[in-house]
């Protein structure tokens, strides 16, 4: 890994992780997802580098794990089923992602959109997801820690599209204001047990909304919960 002057720090594993990474792309090929740029990313992105290291030898199974606080990394194919969802045709200029958690979504993104913004509640999660993108040489990641009043970051958007990694009750509504025209969010919603996958689209001012895959993500934590 030494020889790639794109992750010149990456600890460890050397050929073996790229191997790894290579067998996992060709797992989620034979999955269904057939979008080379999301499968380069993946196949770009250290996963090992954002989990313990304890957990470094299941970094490339197609799982969910844990990164502490309760929360987790998101599963290889979920993560790569909502990067081209949220893509899409044309690559988005700017996008938005609520729950930045170990930072492993960010940096999928970050490997084909220009410029990623991504905001975290967990005040440690965030700390060492920064620390993370820094050492990994990740310069297009713009990682903030979420505020208490409001979710996402209005005072960035508008986005192109938003992506939500964490499951919530109700449609965030509150974020549907900081889609552009023309932009995309893809959000989990239901209840426990019950979340699918929810795509909203701005077009001409109105919301255009489909339901997708049943999913299982942990909980959007909120004040208001935005229902309306
Ligand atoms: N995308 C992550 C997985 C996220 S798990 C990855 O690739 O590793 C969901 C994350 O959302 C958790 O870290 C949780 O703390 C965070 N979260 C929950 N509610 C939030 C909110 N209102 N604003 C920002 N982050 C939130």
């Amino acid at each position: 890994m030494s020889a790639d002057p794109r992750h010149p720090h990456v600890r460890g594993m050397g050929m073996a992780s790229a191997r790894s990474r290579a067998r996992l792309v060709e797992r989620l090929r034979a999955l269904g997802i057939d979008d080379e740029r999301v499968l380069d990313a993946i196949n770009r992105v250290p996963r090992h580098e954002f989990v313990d290291e304890a957990m470094t030898s299941r970094a490339y199974d197609d799982t969910a794990l844990p990164i502490g606080y309760g929360q987790t990394i998101s599963q290889p194919y979920i993560v790569g089923e909502m990067t081209r969802l949220l893509i899409g045709e044309g690559v988005p200029e700017q996008v938005l992602e609520i729950g930045t958690g170990s930072g492993y979504q960010a940096a999928v993104l970050a490997e084909i959109v220009p410029t990623v913004y991504s905001v975290e509640r967990v005040e440690p999660l965030y700390e060492q997801a920064r620390r993370r993108f820094a050492r990994l040489g990740y310069r297009n990641i713009r990682v903030r820690l979420a505020r208490e009043d409001v979710l996402g970051l209005p005072d960035y958007g508008p986005f192109e599209a938003i992506l939500v990694t964490a499951g919530a009750e109700s449609l965030p509504t509150g974020l549907l204001e900081q889609l552009a025209e023309g932009g995309r969010m893809i959000v989990p919603v239901g209840a426990s047990g019950d979340q699918r996958l929810i795509v909203v689209r701005r077009e001409n001012d109105t919301f255009v909304r489909e339901t997708l895959d049943a999913v299982s993500f942990v909980p959007l934590i909120h004040e208001s919960q935005d229902v309306r």
